[in-house]
């Protein structure tokens, strides 16, 4: 099979305008990511990065520029992709199942077909015993489970991952990488993940970008070797290369804070 191109942005700069002037946000970015792909962000605070997520997602439109999902023109949210942040948004007052539900109800989806996506995913994520339960009753490991539910429940051919992991613990965070490494491989889904911490981002990825701010450029590209690649996150920091690669990349924000010192 050709490999297919799930996200291409061209020449994509982004200027934010309000009342206290404009400021350009992101400058002549491109990237390529292909179907089944696994592509982090990384840069410092402020450099772009959730911008440029949504730009892709549609929430944003460039100021100049195009963002394409599997070959459309992307003007507005589409369910072709998927959105998961930080925070779950879960709300409080429905109940897992219902949580998890949402993406396919807000697209007219109530059908036996639905129910039944949503169920066999909440099994997948450990969740099946929890479906009546109410999001105060779960630890934010397992909401953040209910909230990957949520996404892949719409079948987006993308996933946009916005730091999923940085309010968890070290430990519940180390065990949801591999869950979300094994459950988007599995589907062959094409991700692209913002995160501030450099070994999450070697430990997941096909693919590695850096960002620099001010404006937010891309500064650099690291293809991750196939050994860290092909093993599960939790079991990539320990392949030969991984620290290497990290210096390699710690090197590039080190870069950066000695320029922005200047
Ligand atoms: P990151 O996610 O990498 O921390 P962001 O994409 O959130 O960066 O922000 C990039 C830059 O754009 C920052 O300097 C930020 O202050 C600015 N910015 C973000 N959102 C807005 C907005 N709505 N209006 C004006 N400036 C914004
Ligand atoms: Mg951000």
């Amino acid at each position: 099979m050709p490999i297919q191109t799930a996200v291409e942005l061209e020449e994509v700069s982004h200027v934010y305008v309000n009342s206290q002037g404009a400021y350009l946000a992101l400058e002549q970015i491109g990237l390529k990511v292909n179907q089944g792909e696994f592509v982090s962000l990384i840069g410092p605070s402020g450099c772009g990065k959730t911008t440029l997520l949504s730009l892709i997602s549609g929430l944003l439109i460039p100021t100049t520029g195009s963002v394409r999902v599997s070959g459309e023109l992307i003007q507005e949210p589409t369910p072709r992709v998927g959105y998961m942040l930080q925070q779950d948004y879960l709300f409080p007052w429905r109940t897992i199942y219902e949580n998890a539900s949402i993406g396919l109800e807000l697209m007219g989806r109530r059908d036996s077909a639905a129910k039944e996506t949503v169920l066999e995913l909440l099994h997948d994520m450990g969740l099946s015993e929890f479906a009546d339960r109410y999001p105060n009753q779960l630890s934010g490991g397992m909401r953040q489970r209910v909230a990957l539910v949520r996404t892949l429940a719409t079948e987006p051919d993308l996933l946009l991952l916005d730091e999923p992991f940085s309010a968890l613990d070290y430990q519940t965070k180390l065990q949801l990488e591999d869950l979300v490494a094994v459950t988007l491989l599995a589907r062959n889904k094409t991700a692209i993940l913002v995160t501030h911490d450099i070994t999450e981002a070697i430990a997941m990825s096909d693919r590695i970008v850096v960002l620099q701010p001010n404006p937010g450029r891309v500064l650099a590209a690291v293809d991750i070797p196939p050994n860290i690649r092909e093993a599960l996150p939790l079991k990539a920091r320990e392949e030969a290369g991984f620290h290497n690669l990290f210096h390699r990349l710690w090197g590039y924000f080190e870069d950066m804070d000695a320029e922005g010192g200047k």
